[in-house]
């Protein structure tokens, strides 16, 4: 018997452990390797003394039992027999005197918004009835379109059917657009900030309609306890991973990838290289500038108007549980945050205390951030950044400015809060190696085209790119798909069956 092929996948992150799984149940040996000392990559959490911080999931697509991205959570272990749970609202912001909130009761939802504005009325309802519609919508994760038949792709394409054509028709309306069409300021303010600039509608009637499904919801323990399940499904099925291992470079030879060189100067040869790491790192400094990336995903990079990025700045504190905010997460307009690259109006902020085992002695974590565009705000704090001591003060009057505002709208959490740590387009972009420091790839305008990426470099074979930016939106379910599209066509190219 043919001894088993090995594969180096770089990044421990979620795409690279789904990618790792999925090769390692068909026959491949593969090796993750990962710079960083914890794995996980974006998805991280980590323990503040006794108290468990999540560093970034507010919600998981893919709870949701009878759905096929369920099942595919559950084929990397990333679940076994975890609950979930589902907060009463996806986001609830206060404006003008109103709160709006986006509940898991759309009914209700509907109700409070009209009471709030009664001359809104039609085209809430018809907001409504369009979250409805797209509760059914299942996300693609079968097989990547590159590898399905014209006739797969068909059959894909009518189960969808009519919500597809919905989506695809809202797809083409900004949300800023849609929300300049309410007459209240609240409503207005609502649909504006609830997901980031430049979100279509058709995000947001979908992302909503997961919510109300309940396929959209919080694994108790968080990313950190989803990445460990992940890992030791991983280890368990014979996969080595080998944390604080940055790779340095891709080793190419005759036109193929035929391994890589950590930073240590090890080199190791391998069949085939997988990198679930940034596109734009990968080929700028992994392969230095010697290919091109497939041209599709050259258009994301070189149309930041069509396909911004999006970062945040987040601040993370500890709170007693009786004075966060009832709302998981919960957005209020303050006018004591300097401009910190935007003007700052608002904040938002995540509590996890829902989720009893993120409560630890009556105190939870609270994160308040301010969503910023991608490119500017990573020049902002990459420019403070130059000079560590300028970075820091900036922190430092920010977390200042932070606590203050919440002091100020949550009088009980006065003398109260306790201030962790500051996460910048900086922190993101230093410890993942992700384009402008984002905290997600690519967000789709009602400009963009949906393409479905290969992975694939032009000239270069037994190499595939995989995880988050290869997908139509970001995320970790789009992480977890893309792992398993990516060792899909691994199979395909080795003909081994899937
Ligand atoms: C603040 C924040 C909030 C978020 N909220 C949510 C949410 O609520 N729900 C949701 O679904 N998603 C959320 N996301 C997005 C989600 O976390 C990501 O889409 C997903 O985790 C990306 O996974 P990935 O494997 O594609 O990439 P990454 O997680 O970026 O993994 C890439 C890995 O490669 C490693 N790496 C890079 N260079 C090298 C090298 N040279 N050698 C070795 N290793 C290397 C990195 O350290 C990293 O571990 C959020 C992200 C952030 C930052």
């Amino acid at each position: 018997m043919d001894s088993p092929k090995r594969i180096a996948i770089i990044g421990g992150g979620i795409a690279g452990l789904s990618a790792g799984i999925y090769a390692q149940r068909h026959g491949f040996r593969t090796t993750i390797y990962e710079k960083n000392t914890l794995p996980g990559g974006a998805c991280m959490g980590w323990m503040n003394g006794q108290l468990p911080i999540e560093g970034n999931m507010s919600f998981l697509v893919g709870a949701g039992e009878d759905t096929a991205l369920y099942r595919c959570w559950n084929e990397v272990g990333a679940l076994e027999n975890t609950m979930f749970v589902h907060p009463d609202s996806l986001f609830t912001l206060e404006d003008s005197g109103e709160v709006v909130e986006f509940s898991q009761d759309l009914e209700q939802f509907c109700r409070n918004a009209e009471k709030i504005s009664p001359e809104d009325r039609t085209l809430l309802h018809r907001f409504c009835e369009a979250v409805l519609k797209a509760e059914e919508y299942e996300l693609p994760v079968s097989q990547p379109e590159d590898l399905a038949g014209p006739l797969k792709s068909r059959h894909f394409n009518s189960a969808n059917g009519e919500i597809k054509k919905m989506l695809t028709r809202l797809r083409s309306v900004s949300l800023s657009d849609f929300a300049e069409q309410f007459h209240h300021p609240a409503l207005r303010c609502a649909f504006l900030n609830v997901l980031p600039q430049g979100s279509t509608l058709a995000a947001l009637v979908l992302f909503y309609g997961k919510f109300i499904s309940g396929d959209l919801a919080v694994p108790v323990g968080g990313s950190r306890k989803l990445t460990e399940r992940m890992v030791s499904f991983y280890q368990t099925s014979g996969g080595e991973l080998r944390l604080n291992t940055p790779v340095k470079e891709i080793i190419v030879a005759n036109g193929a990838a035929r391994g890589v060189v950590l930073e240590n100067g090890e080199r190791l040869l391998t069949h085939w290289v997988i990198a679930a790491c940034d596109p734009e790192y990968t080929h700028r400094v992994l392969l230095q500038d010697r290919y091109t990336l497939e041209k599709k995903l050259q258009v994301r990079y070189e149309n930041p108007e069509i396909y911004p990025t999006f970062s945040r700045v987040r601040l993370f504190f500890s709170a007693p549980v009786d004075c966060v905010p009832l709302a998981r997460v919960f957005s209020f307009p303050t006018d004591d945050i300097p401009a910190a690259g935007d003007g700052i109006s608002r904040l938002t902020v995540t509590q996890y205390s829902d989720d009893p085992s993120f409560v630890k002695n009556g105190r939870t974590e609270l994160v308040a951030e301010i969503p910023m565009t991608g490119k500017r705000a990573f020049r902002y704090w990459a420019e403070l950044a130059v000079q560590q001591d300028v970075y820091e003060e900036a922190i430092d009057r920010l977390a200042g400015a932070v606590q203050f505002a919440l002091e100020k709208r949550f009088p009980r959490m006065k003398g109260q809060l306790q201030f962790l740590t500051c996460h910048t387009p900086v922190t993101y972009a230093e410890r993942l190696h992700v384009y402008h420091g984002s905290c997600t790839a690519f967000v789709p305008t009602s400009h963009a085209r949906l393409t479905q990426l290969t992975g694939r470099i032009p000239g270069l074979k037994k190499f595939l790119l995989t995880g988050q930016w290869l997908g139509n939106t970001a995320g970790m379910h789009t992480a977890l798909v893309q792992g398993k599209f990516t060792a899909e066509r691994l199979c395909h190219d080795e003909q081994i069956q899937w």
